[in-house]
């Protein structure tokens, strides 16, 4: 019995350790709150122009016809666009340093969030 509950609470610590930093991130107790959200806007910004390329290359294979091809740009450009804008915003500022792949990143980081490489 004592085993069973030892082993219960060894689970549930190991749970707790793993799950931490989603939740303690999203509260800002782990680093600043407004870097986070730098790098998601970020993030936001190159999933979306990487999804109006693959619409690109959707249409160019014949995957897409025209009617859908001018639908789903449309709402991808709207996308884009605001993506784009809200990571301007953060890069104007002198807080922002780009890597070598393109990724701006805070300039408090010590590694790269879009390859992982260590930043100089
Ligand atoms: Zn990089």
């Amino acid at each position: 019995m004592n085993l069973l509950i030892g082993g219960m609470a060894l689970a549930l610590a190991v749970t707790a350790w793993v799950i931490h930093p989603m939740i303690f991130r999203r509260w800002g107790l782990l680093g600043d709150g407004s870097t986070a959200d730098a790098v998601d806007r970020e993030a936001r910004r190159r999933v979306a122009l990487a999804a109006l390329k693959d619409v690109e290359y959707d249409r160019a294979a014949g995957k897409l016809d025209e009617q859908d091809y001018r639908e789903i740009r449309g709402r991808l450009e709207a996308e884009a666009l605001r993506a784009v804008r809200a990571a301007d915003a953060d890069s104007g500022s002198a807080r922002r340093k780009s890597h070598t792949c393109g990724f701006a990143n805070p300039s408090d980081s010590r590694f790269c969030a879009g390859c992982g490489q260590p930043l100089t």
